[in-house]
């Protein structure tokens, strides 16, 4: 099945006061390639003995929890049906690996760089506007004592104690819009490298997206070996769910289209069969 990213990166140009978004849409993706087999004895009549095949260890997980995985999956088809259709056997003929290739690693690096976007933006949004709100106060402050200059000018000049008070009052202002200026400095900075590791999140999911378009299948049953192949994932539901739709294919299960259906050719959380799934292994098994 397959999977692309579609995420929403924010860019903060802060010169101009806009919050560009760049899109990064899921292009069209190729539906996984299935040949379907029939077993000899005809599907559904007794159950598929799955094992546990090869794990590559940088999927960081154990032979026993990849199984618990995998009964998990089994089990969404076995009680579906009411009967057993699939089943652990050590010796079992039907292999379920997880083969790493660089998807994996690229997954890695876009969620680690999500989660660092996602706080610098929000520590950027909330100095931007404390920065905002400070100059919107300063202006108030400017506007007040230009009038008070004004005031003073058309009377030919201020008395000296209130024209030493507006010298004062001057300095102050000088020396916040110094401060301001640095604040906006530091936001400018800060705005900058944000931009950039946007910029590598963009460029991350582009790989991403180009690798899956070469190799669209996050999983896959290949019937030829009578093994299933899970390349990479993103979470342990996502698991499941593949699981479950390359146990399905197993079977002879084809997919089908909607979005919520475990057959549904995307990768997706779901791990409940919509009445089409059910309606197809009805038609399949024969019940
Ligand atoms: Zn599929």
């Amino acid at each position: 099945m397959d999977k692309r990213k579609g995420i929403l990166a924010n860019l903060i140009l802060l010169t101009l006061g806009i919050v560009a978004v760049v899109h990064i849409l899921p292009s069209n993706g190729t539906f996984s390639l299935k040949n379907l087999i029939a077993r000899i004895s005809g599907p559904c009549t007794s159950p598929i003995e799955y094992r546990v095949g090869q794990i590559d260890p940088r999927f960081n997980i154990s032979a026993s929890t990849f199984l618990t995985d995998i009964d998990q999956a089994a089990n969404i088809w076995n009680s579906s049906y009411g009967k057993t259709l699939f089943t652990y056997n050590s010796e079992g003929e039907l292999a379920v690996n997880l083969v790493y290739d660089s998807r994996q690693t690229l997954d890695t690096q876009i969620n680690n760089l999500q989660s660092n976007v996602q706080n610098q933006k929000g520590n950027l949004d909330q100095q931007i506007s404390q920065y905002e709100s400070l100059v919107v106060s300063f202006n108030s402050k400017v506007s007040d004592f230009e009038n008070q200059i004004k005031y003073w000018n058309s009377r030919g000049g201020a008395p000296p104690d209130v024209y030493s008070q507006l010298i004062q009052q001057q300095k102050n202002l000088s020396q916040e819009a110094n401060k301001l200026n640095l604040m906006a400095a530091q936001l400018n900075q800060s705005t900058v490298s944000y931009n950039t590791q946007v910029g590598t999140l963009n460029q991350t999911i582009n790989e991403f997206n180009t690798a899956l378009s070469l190799k669209p299948e996050e999983g896959l049953y290949d019937p030829k070996t009578d093994s299933i192949n899970i390349y990479f994932t993103s979470s342990q539901p996502e698991l499941i769910h593949m699981l479950a739709h390359e146990l399905g294919h197993a079977l002879g299960l084809q997919h089908n289209p909607n979005n919520q259906s475990i057959m549904y050719p995307y990768a997706t959380n779901t791990q409940t069969p919509t009445q089409d799934d059910l309606r197809a292994l009805k038609t399949l098994c024969g019940k």
